[in-house]
């Protein structure tokens, strides 16, 4: 469910014509709409509420790290799961307060756990056991006892894409199952920390709702065994990943996925945390760009956008799809032909998509990949020397760049030439 849509055969964020957001801030652009991104996380929590969790949502910045875009969510109750320093100042100045966020990643540094510590977040999920001394110091010098969840790995198979699978014991994230124990022993003897949940992330875009079941259940049986050890688990952080309607996935409902959370956990008298990215914000934004040629080649046609590689990475990095429309709505009756959707950059990588059927587009022509809010800003580069694109929010009939596009001029501010020239 999204706010992109065609009125009078012209697309439309909410009440905005995208083409008058493409005159006014030049192409290629992100443009994201408040509401979609206002309902997600409606259903989203709603689900955990109609559960009977006591869930806190953690929109995991990651996903899309804009300020407007978390200053969005944060305005409706959402806490901010981060995984580096400069996300947590971003989720700080965005609005979100410390209680309601949680510190993950696979290394952080000391520099990052000190700000953390300082700022009074939370929780932080830790993930391995020198990250836990070194934890334990940087509390126990400013008198602090930080919080602190063990991120588990528990050996299930997300059955998502290699790149994005985290929970199998062969992945650089979290605890290995059979060390767990001596692990939160160890944390427990820890003087600058105070052991008090379980965090577990087992992958992203999951399109089935069987690995989520498996790995909380698993999760349960630690609770039990960590209980009997005298671990007072009253935290369980239970990650992200749920995943969203690309192509022609079906991913399991957020009621759903809330079912099964209760079903499992609901009894044990935790508090629940979770951690979605990909959800709140993939369908709540596109990418607009404008083809700069079409190509005939001698077997296929090229669709050469301004759009590259480097403003929307996926396809790129994980094959992903991305669904393409065009701006202007095609008529009844066009006939569709097999194009190379591809980009300027000089990678045979930077294709957007290959042999897909869209109706005829010229030079100066404008289109719209789908379900672009997660992942796609968040990941850009300045690859080929292509300042980064701007970002729009719309909200009913306004629209404002939350993000510019910086000039020539800025993007080479912080390089110098050597004295020595
Ligand atoms: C990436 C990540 C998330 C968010 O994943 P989505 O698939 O976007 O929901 C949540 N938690 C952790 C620890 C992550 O690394």
């Amino acid at each position: 469910m999204n706010h992109f849509h065609y009125i009078d055969g012209e697309l439309h964020a909410e009440d905005v014509a995208i083409a008058r957001i493409a005159e006014a801030v030049g192409t290629p652009f992100y443009c994201y709409s408040t509401a979609t991104l206002e309902r997600h996380y409606a259903v989203f929590a709603g689900a955990l509420g109609a559960a009977g969790l006591d869930a806190t949502v953690c929109f995991a910045c990651k996903a899309n790290p804009n300020i407007a875009v978390i200053h969005t969510l944060a305005r409706l109750g959402a806490g901010a799961d981060v995984v580096s320093e400069g996300e947590l100042r971003q989720a700080l100045a965005a609005g979100v307060p410390p209680e309601r966020i949680v510190f993950s990643g696979v290394g952080k540094t000391r520099a990052e756990l000190d700000f953390a510590v300082a700022t009074g977040i939370l929780q932080i999920n830790v993930e391995s056991e020198p990250e836990l001394r070194m934890l334990s110091e940087v509390a126990a010098a400013r008198g602090v006892r930080m919080p602190v969840s063990i991120r588990v790995n528990p050996d299930v198979d997300a059955g998502t894409h290699a790149k994005i699978t985290t929970g199998k014991k062969e992945n650089k994230f979290g605890i290995e199952w059979n060390r767990i124990r001596e692990v939160y022993n160890l944390a427990g003897s820890l003087p600058g920390l105070d052991v008090v949940g379980i965090a577990c992330h087992i992958g992203s875009q999951l399109t089935e709702i069987e690995p989520f079941r498996q790995a909380f259940l698993r999760v349960r049986d630690l609770v039990d065994m960590l209980r009997a050890d005298g671990v007072d688990i009253r935290r369980l952080d239970l990650g992200g990943g749920l995943g969203v309607p690309y192509d022609d996935e079906t991913p399991p409902s957020p009621t759903a996925y809330a079912e099964i959370m209760r079903d499992t956990l609901g009894d044990l008298g935790c508090r629940v945390i979770v951690e979605p990215g990909r959800l709140l914000v993939g369908n709540a934004g596109i990418l607009v760009s404008r083809v700069i040629h079409v190509k005939e080649g001698s077997t296929r046609t090229f669709l050469i956008v301004d759009a590259a590689m480097n403003d929307l990475m996926r396809p790129a990095l994980y094959d992903a799809h991305h669904a393409i429309i065009p701006v202007a709505e095609p008529g009844p009756g066009t006939v569709l032909a097999a194009v190379d959707v591809v980009g300027p950059v000089c990678e045979t990588g930077d294709t957007f998509a290959r042999q897909r059927p869209l109706p005829p587009m010229a030079a100066g022509d404008l289109l719209a990949f789908g379900t672009a809010g997660a992942y796609g800003a968040a990941m850009s580069s300045t690859y080929n020397t292509r300042p980064l694109i701007p970002e729009v929010l719309v909200r009913g009939a306004e629209f404002k760049v939350v993000r510019a596009r910086p000039s020539f001029e800025q993007m080479r501010a912080l390089e110098s030439l050597p004295d020595w020239f």
